[in-house]
């Protein structure tokens, strides 16, 4: 598998932090406009004025969405996300394909076996409100060499638990 080169991988790391830091400014910016908005709105109650406030308080929420959206951590949790009435604790199990060249060869976790190649499975403990997880509580992983991964995924296909997310994901080469 042929690695990025470095200055592609540099500008991949600039354009996250760039997106990053302009995904809080528009969360700053929308927190302030709601808070200013509000304090508006309040003053103003029953009169005609009270539009302008408001109008305000409605662009602070689309600033915060946006802040959210355009920050690729939020992005990356929103892609991890749930079923939508999922809520409090809940244990995901992600399994991910591992062939590397430049790292070390793992020891399976049923053989013993070193191989640079096989199955990494990563279990999360994740804390999720509506679906989105706030907080890992723990993560963890186990590996597998090619010829036990196989094993443990048929053993997993006629054993899965009903709150266990199960996700595939295969890296691209
Ligand atoms: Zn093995």
């Amino acid at each position: 598998m042929p690695s990025k080169p470095s200055s592609i991988e540099l500008a991949d790391t600039a354009a996250e932090l760039m997106q990053g830091i302009a995904g809080w400014l528009l969360i700053g910016l929308g927190l302030g406009a709601l808070l200013t908005g509000t304090g508006g709105a309040v003053q103003q109650a029953g009169t005609t004025d009270v539009i302008a406030p408001l109008v305000v308080v409605v662009f602070g929420l689309l600033f915060i969405v946006s802040g959210v959206v355009v920050n690729p951590r939020f992005r990356r949790r929103l892609d991890r996300r749930h079923g939508l009435s999922q809520f409090g604790r809940i244990r995901t199990v992600e399994n991910r394909t591992h062939s590397t060249t430049e790292e070390q060869p793992e020891p399976c976790v049923v053989c013993n076996c070193r191989s640079t190649e096989g199955l990494v499975r990563r279990y999360r403990q994740e804390y999720v409100i509506a679906g989105i997880p706030l907080w890992t509580a723990s993560e963890n992983h186990n590996f597998y060499c090619p010829d036990c991964a196989r094993g443990e995924l048929s053993i997993d296909a006629s054993t899965e638990e009903s709150t266990t997310a199960t996700q595939t994901v295969t890296e691209p080469e």
